[in-house]
């Protein structure tokens, strides 16, 4: 029974990139008829906020991802505190006293002499005594799991095989000076009870992972299958990380973009398939593959979402968008013209309010000098009364007729007049529409 999980921290909302791991996880999990669960990072007490909990699930709950089971950590601290003890039991859990500049002196040391940035496992070499002082004088020290210095390795299901060198990674620290479980712990924990079989992540996580592995052997579990992806980048192979506060998940729906537009794009982006508009989670579950994903930064532009919303939006029957067009404004004696009309011409369902305005409140003109007077006198040739399908045809022959004007010259000017713009839905459509009309005869 496959089992995933998605493990966001709740201290910011997410964004495109946590979607990426969310999305790979929950596919992998709808796939096979699986478990999904949706596991609160939150053993950070002070950053952690309800706020963002909150955040996370209606962001998942847009693009319909929804969770078989919701976990906390802070719900779980006795089960981490049994595997402290554990681990501390069996000798492979040590306290350590240095405090952040000691620590950064270290690696300044180690890196001016050419070696790598390694704990140097100090704290070992003290005694009940030298704890017991530093204690009194430090208070609490943080506690490091003791890596077994041979090769870890795994056949990652993005990355290949995988092989990393203990002796390269320094011993992690699993509690903090405060007595706070940190996630590598807390996680690893979490995994083996709650039989996670699959983790998909970030490829930030790769050294992670290699120590999980050997904490995971030491508590008796059996690690997941592990596959990191690669890290988003810009358009241009920029670095998102500190533009991606801009890119979470609620100012995308903000903006209008649709969910399937996101989860096609996203389901997809940096794997060997092609990015096509699916318009549900089970067409895009199918032909889900995580092998499919390369290992290289994967480009991100978020002007993509824009023409992929547009596409969903224009083959939506009028039952979908009734409420936007209500919202918008639009009586439902008109809902259906107006939809029939607009429904090739918008981007995002915002765009329907501005084309409902135009219709009701009139388009400001645009009118070039040349053709001022030839507006005039098709204006003052404007059927009087109710407009329909027809007049569009007879005003612009009847137009022709007494301007010799033709094709392009005869309609540009007339649709920018009524409309303000230079293109759009066909004008035999839109002038029945018009309630008002600016521009004068
Ligand atoms: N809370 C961790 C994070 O957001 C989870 C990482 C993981 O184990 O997948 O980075």
């Amino acid at each position: 029974m496959t089992t995933t999980r998605f493990a966001p921290s709740p201290t910011g909302y997410i964004h495109v990139g946590n979607l990426r791991t969310a999305l790979m996880n929950y596919l992998i999990a709808r796939k096979s008829g699986g478990t999904f669960i949706l596991r609160i990072d939150d053993t950070d007490p002070v950053r952690s906020k309800q706020e963002y909990v909150d955040g996370i699930q209606r962001d998942l709950e847009w693009l319909g991802l929804t969770w078989d089971k919701v976990e906390r950590q802070s719900e779980r601290l006795d089960r981490y505190v049994a595997a402290a003890d554990k681990l501390r039991e069996m000798g492979r859990f040590y306290e350590c006293f240095e405090t952040p500049v000691e620590l950064d002196l270290k690696r300044k040391k180690q890196l001016n002499m050419g070696k790598p940035p390694v704990y140097d496992r100090a704290a070992l070499a003290l005694s009940d005594a030298d704890r017991d002082a530093l204690r009194a004088e430090r208070g609490d020290g943080h506690w490091r799991f003791m890596l077994n210095q041979t090769r870890i390795e795994w056949t990652d299901g993005i990355l290949g095989d995988l092989s990393i060198d203990a002796a390269s990674v320094s011993d992690p620290v699993l509690i903090k000076q405060d007595g706070q479980f940190l996630y590598t712990l807390a996680s690893v924990v979490d995994d083996v009870e709650m039989g996670v079989t699959h983790v998909v992540r970030g490829s930030d996580h790769v050294t992670n992972t290699a120590t999980q592995i050997q904490i995971m052997e030491a508590l008796g579990g059996t690690p997941p299958s592990f596959a990191h992806h690669s890290l988003l980048t810009g358009p241009q192979g920029e670095s998102l990380s500190k533009r991606l506060g801009t890119l979470a998940l609620r100012d995308l729906r903000e903006a209008g973009i649709e969910p399937g537009a996101l989860l096609s794009l996203m389901s997809r982006l940096g794997s060997s398939q092609p990015v096509e508009l699916r318009t549900s989670l089970d067409e895009i579950a199918e032909g889900f593959d995580v092998s499919q994903f390369g290992s290289a930064p994967t480009k991100f532009d978020v002007d993509d979402l824009y023409p992929l919303t547009g596409r969903l939006l224009h083959d939506l029957p009028l039952a979908d968008v009734a409420a936007d067009l209500a919202a918008a404004g639009v009586p439902a004696d008109k809902a259906e013209a107006v939809w029939s009309v607009i429904h090739d011409n918008i981007t995002t369902r915002k765009d329907i309010a501005t084309w409902w305005d135009m219709f009701a409140n009139g388009a400001d003109p645009v009118i070039d000098d040349e053709d001022r007077e030839f507006v005039s006198q098709a204006m003052a040739m404007l059927p009087e009364g109710a407009l329909d399908g027809d007049s569009w045809g007879g005003w612009t022959k009847a137009v022709k007729e007494a301007t010799g004007r033709k094709g392009r010259g005869l309609f540009m000017p007339l649709r920018k007049a009524l409309t303000g713009q230079s293109h759009g839905p066909d004008m035999s459509a839109v002038l029945p529409l018009l309630q008002v009309i600016k521009a004068k005869g």
